[in-house]
Order: C-alpha cells, then sequence, then structure tokens
C-alpha cells in the first residue's frame, strides 16, 4: 500500500523528470530512500548525451551497490515517475534493492507514445515482475499519472 508520507517522494520524481525535460532530456526522474525514510539518492534520464542506458534507475542501482549493504538495500525502496524499463528491473533486482513504487506504468507509456504517434522503445515495456519476479511493485498512481502523461507530450512535440 501507498501511503500518504510516500507521496512527497513520488511528487520529487516528477520534479526531477520536469528537469530533466527542461535540460532537454526525457522525462523520467527517480529517488532512492532507505528503510528509514531517508532520501538517499535520486537522478533523472541523462540519455540526451547519446547514452540510452543512463537511466536514473539503473544509476541508483549502482549507487546503492556501491555504498549500501545488501540489508540495507533490500529495506530501501525505489520511487519513480516511470516503471522500471526491462534494463533497470535487472540491475535493480541484481543488486537486491527493494520494493519499487511508480507514478505511470510501462504499459501507460507505451499507450501514451502509440497516441502521440511517437516511437516505441527499442526494449519491451513489460511489467517489472515479468523481469524481476521478486520484487515488491506498487503503482500507477492516478492522481500523478496525469501530470508525468503531460510530460512525455511535451517532450514528444518539443
Ligand atoms: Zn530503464
Amino acid at each position: 500500500m501507498i501511503t500518504e508520507s510516500e507521496m512527497p517522494h513520488l511528487r520529487r520524481c516528477v520534479e526531477l523528470a520536469t528537469q530533466a525535460l527542461e535540460v532537454g532530456d526525457e522525462p523520467f526522474g527517480s529517488v532512492l530512500v532507505s528503510g528509514d525514510g531517508t532520501v538517499l539518492a535520486e537522478d533523472h534520464n541523462r540519455v540526451a548525451s547519446g547514452d540510452n542506458t543512463q537511466h536514473p534507475e539503473f544509476a541508483l542501482a549502482r549507487w546503492s551497490a556501491a555504498h549500501l549493504t545488501p540489508a540495507e538495500r533490500a529495506a530501501a525502496t525505489v520511487y519513480t515517475s516511470g516503471e522500471h524499463c526491462p534494463m533497470c528491473a535487472a540491475a535493480h533486482a541484481w543488486v537486491g534493492l527493494g520494493r519499487i513504487v511508480y507514478v505511470s506504468s510501462s504499459e501507460q507509456l507505451a499507450s501514451w507514445l502509440s497516441e502521440l504517434g511517437a516511437p516505441q522503445p527499442p526494449v519491451r515495456t513489460l511489467p517489472i515482475n515479468e523481469v524481476a519476479p521478486g520484487v515488491l511493485v506498487e503503482g500507477p498512481v492516478p492522481e500523478l499519472a496525469e501530470e508525468v502523461r503531460e510530460l512525455h507530450r511535451r517532450s514528444f512535440l518539443s
């Protein structure tokens, strides 16, 4: 269950996605929070450089492998504006991170891109649990998903 106290983390993800868009990148943002609720790290998409693997969820998985013990990783939650792609879901599971809460699903993203006439990603938009069956996943969050949809619309039109 997503509690009211978690909403600021999800709003921060949307804010980071907005920042990414404003610096010419794709609108995705993510926050890593420890088991006791402390924000440990955050990032947004950095694919504008030409490296399409620079997703925030991948960056947070690597950060956690470098800085957290296995127990700390398992207790942590990753909040994210868009559900992890298969690459990031795999990285999340390989480093043993805990729960994921996303604002909008990969299924929503695929349908929004399709409505916009935008190209689909080169990697299938599978649900996280198709890639990483042991991860507790929650989302989407309808009250924020519309904001993410609008960011993708702006991103495609820009
Ligand atoms: Zn990804």
